[in-house]
């Protein structure tokens, strides 16, 4: 029986762990992390992480060929495959700082390794990390154990947070790099064995080494840039009377440029994209490509002019003000169907509204309060000014808000700004709402 261990029991390393075990249950897959709650939550009811689907899959498989354990070193040593899934944030300080990608947690992770392992080994990089880094972690388990083959592979992972499972399940593609060697060819087959007990072998990529950790980077760059491409044309939209929504279904109907990821927001959020495209940007410098560097800076600027932008327009249209005035924030997720914030542009809203003296409430029916504490008090806001968090409940959001209750309960004028372009905007002014939606003319 193949035995996989993953480190690493995230967003990423938890859902497609679970997948894997699922499909291939003739493989068992033992997911560890040093983090005892986290384990603790996936052995329980109450999964650390909300994914649609992700319950039924780990409770179909769980206690049958899904573990989760804290005993790092013990599944480690026993597996043949070992995917590695821990974070690689932007590092905050040294060289490359608020740039390069943070290896901390994957350097003890190698190290680790090399020292518990006694048999030969299949090291996969499921973490985005910088293009190269497999010569490094080469470099640490060969130097640090003798005797033992260790073949790396770089198998970035595409699934989105809020559609993971079905992501995993019907991945557009796998991607799989390693070595061009006898034995790095026969490691890329073991991997791929596993993915073709559910992926049709056609969408199954095999590439070296660092086309495949690049793929990650630029890939997600790529979706970046889309997003602020269709953000920086909501600007021009709102400057001129174009809507922003009948420019992207023109342009998306050109088959070159295609329909999806046209939609104009409050910016984009999420522990990757930023993270992915300030690293791609580090890297473009250290590799002497000042003027590429600077492209994809860019990318990253448009987004945060986008959510000033909001916060601007809040604020002007509120006549120039919001001290003291009452402001609901719906949503506070980097996007719908997940509980994750990490780098959600609702943060900087809140950060502009709060700054002007604003008093907020923030609703999220997948984010705990203490979630949405911690996240305030981690970003320094200033305490001094009223905030009111709603206890969540799943249940309250689900059904359709009643707009003319809350129209009748809200001083005059009352405003309804939308990041997302999701509320029926004609609707809410006939009730009398003056709704902003972002990259469309005020009256619709
Ligand atoms: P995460 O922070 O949710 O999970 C990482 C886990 O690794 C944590 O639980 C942490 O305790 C654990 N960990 C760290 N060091 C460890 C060690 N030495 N031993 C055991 N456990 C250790 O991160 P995530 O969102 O799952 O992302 C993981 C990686 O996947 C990152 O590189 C990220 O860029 C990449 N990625 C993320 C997504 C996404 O949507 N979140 C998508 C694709 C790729």
């Amino acid at each position: 029986m193949v035995k996989i261990c993953c480190i690493g029991a995230g967003y990423v390393g938890g859902p497609t762990m679970a997948v894997i075990a699922v499909k291939c249950p003739a493989i068992e897959v033992v997911v560890v992390d040093i983090s005892k709650p986290r384990i603790d939550a996936w052995n329980s009811d109450k999964l650390p992480i909300y994914e649609p689907g992700l319950d039924e899959v780990v409770k179909a498989c769980r206690g049958r060929n899904l573990f989760f354990s804290t005993d790092v070193e013990k599944h480690v040593a026993e597996a043949d495959i070992i995917f590695v899934s821990v974070n690689t944030p932007t590092k905050t300080r040294g060289l490359g700082a608020g740039k390069a990608a943070d290896l901390t947690y994957w350097e003890s992770a190698a190290r680790m390794i090399a020292d518990v392992s006694k048999s030969d080994k299949i090291v996969v990089e499921k973490s985005t990390v910088p293009v190269k880094t497999a010569e490094a972690i080469e470099k640490i388990l060969t130097h640090n154990s003798k005797g033992i083959n260790y073949q790396i592979l770089s198998n970035p992972e595409f699934l989105a947070e809020g559609t993971a499972i079905e992501d995993l399940f019907k991945p557009d593609r796998v991607l799989i790099g390693g070595r061009e060697t006898p034995e790095g060819r026969k490691a890329v087959q073991a991997l791929k064995e596993v993915y073709a007990h559910w992926v049709p072998e056609e969408n199954i990529i095999t590439t070296n080494l660092w086309s495949a950790e690049l793929s990650k980077l630029a890939a997600n760059a790529f979706l970046a840039q889309r997003i602020s491409s269709v953000n920086a044309m909501s600007a021009l939209c709102e400057a001129t009377g174009a809507n922003v929504s009948e420019v992207s279904y023109a342009i998306g109907k050109d088959s070159r440029i295609g329909p999806k990821f046209l939609n104009a927001s409050v910016g984009f959020g999420g522990s990757c994209f930023q993270k992915d495209i300030l690293n791609l940007v580090y890297i473009c410098e250290c590799n002497g490509l000042p003027e590429v560097a600077n492209y994809w800076k860019q990318v990253i600027k448009i987004n945060d002019y986008q959510k000033s932008r909001f916060v601007n327009r809040v604020v002007s249209s509120m006549f120039n003000t919001v001290s003291g005035k009452k402001v609901a924030i719906l949503g506070f997720a980097f996007k719908k169907d997940t509980g994750d914030t990490r780098e959600t542009p609702a943060i900087d809203v809140c950060k502009g509204l709060l700054g002007d003296k604003a008093h907020v409430s923030i609703y999220d029916p997948e984010v705990t309060e203490d979630q949405i504490q911690r996240d305030l008090a981690m970003n320094k806001f200033d305490w001094d000014h009223p905030m009111h968090l709603q206890p969540t409940s799943p249940s309250a959001i689900k059904q359709e808000l009643d707009y003319q209750k809350i129209f009748d309960n809200m001083q005059k004028p009352a405003f309804v700004f939308d990041g997302r372009n999701v509320v029926d905007a004609e609707k809410l002014r006939e009730i009398g709402f003056i709704v902003y939606s972002i990259g469309k003319p005020l009256d619709g």
